[in-house]
């Protein structure tokens, strides 16, 4: 087997660009314990752990972040947590501290699991995946737009995933799990909402309730329309939303759980997360 160690990231596209085969590996979480059972024994790897800009990440002038690929989950965790709440929320759910030091958000994109943890919280952001080919250079693809089938995402044989782009939480951000216990899980579905008060705007994000990781537009125009932005959380409006949530999953019955329960646990979920977000709006509206 091939292992190929590029030193620049202009080096990492050359070396796509020359054998579309070759599995790019960043953490290795996934890729090393698919090789390890034996499930996938590709002809090479290319490693993406010396080209440090991976592991970097920026504010851009508009106030964007652009986060590598590479920078793994304990860090988002420590170094964004405060502007990116629901991606570090879900980063702190997945796996263990030994997987959180490796795992990146780069390699659930690469994934695209269904049931990746961070996919959720990216649909409810707003962000947007930035990728690369030597041959036709940067695109921009928004989330909604990145996950086409189970494990499968709209990247071209040639193509590397760079980083994503997300704007700072504009207002409260949940993520919420359910597994069959609290850590070391895969979920048996995850939901995330945010907020966006001055737009009166509202993002969610479906895990493991679908064939790919999706937004629940109804329930966002709905909630969107209907709540008193400045006043309080009307329980009819939860219990809607909630609804409209477990409406837009197309779950399957499977080993981790059944589609009505999914379903089920969706509008909880929903309605869940949408309370805790409200209690943080009503207590910043008090401090203001
Ligand atoms: C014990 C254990 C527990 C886990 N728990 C969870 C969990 O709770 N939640 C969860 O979501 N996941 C979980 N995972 C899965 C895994 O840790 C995550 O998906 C993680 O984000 C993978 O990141 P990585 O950097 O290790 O990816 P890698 O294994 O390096 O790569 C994953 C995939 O992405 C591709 N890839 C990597 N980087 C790039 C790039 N720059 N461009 C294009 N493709 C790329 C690879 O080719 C591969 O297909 C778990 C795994 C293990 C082993």
């Amino acid at each position: 087997m091939d292992f190929l160690r590029p030193q620049t990231w202009s080096d990492a596209l050359a070396a796509k660009a020359d054998d579309v085969d070759v599995v790019p590996i960043q953490g290795g979480t996934d890729v090393m314990v698919e090789m390890n059972f034996d499930l996938h024994r590709p002809g090479g790897l290319l490693d993406l752990n010396p080209i440090s800009e991976l592991t970097e990440w920026q504010q851009l002038p508009d106030g964007t972040l652009r986060v590598g690929a590479g920078v793994p989950y304990v860090r988002i965790i420590a170094e964004l947590g405060d502007r990116l709440p629901g991606i570090s929320q879900a980063s702190r759910t997945v796996g263990s501290p030994q997987i959180r030091n490796r795992g990146t958000v780069g390699g659930n994109l690469g994934g695209a699991s269904p049931a990746g943890d961070l996919h959720a919280p990216l649909l409810a952001a707003g962000a947007i995946v930035e990728v690369e080919s030597a041959a036709r250079g940067v695109r921009m693809i928004p989330a909604t737009e990145f996950y086409l089938g189970v494990k499968r995402n709209c990247c071209e044989p040639d193509e590397l995933i760079r980083a994503f782009h997300v704007v700072p939480a504009a207002g409260p951000q949940y993520f919420s799990k359910i597994g069959t216990r609290n850590a070391m899980v895969i979920a048996v579905c995850s939901f995330s909402i945010a907020l966006f008060p001055q737009e009166g705007r509202v993002g969610t994000g479906l895990g493991s309730a679908a064939p790919t990781p999706r937004r629940a537009y109804d329930a966002e125009n709905y909630l969107a329309a209907e709540l008193d932005w400045d006043g309080a959380l009307d329980p009819r409006v939860s219990e809607e939303f909630g609804r409209l949530v477990s409406a837009a999953a197309s779950p399957i019955d499977d080993v981790r759980g059944t589609a009505d329960y999914r379903k089920h646990a969706l509008s909880v979920m929903a309605r869940r997360t949408l309370g805790w977000a409200w209690r943080d709006l009503t207590a910043a509206r008090k401090v203001a």
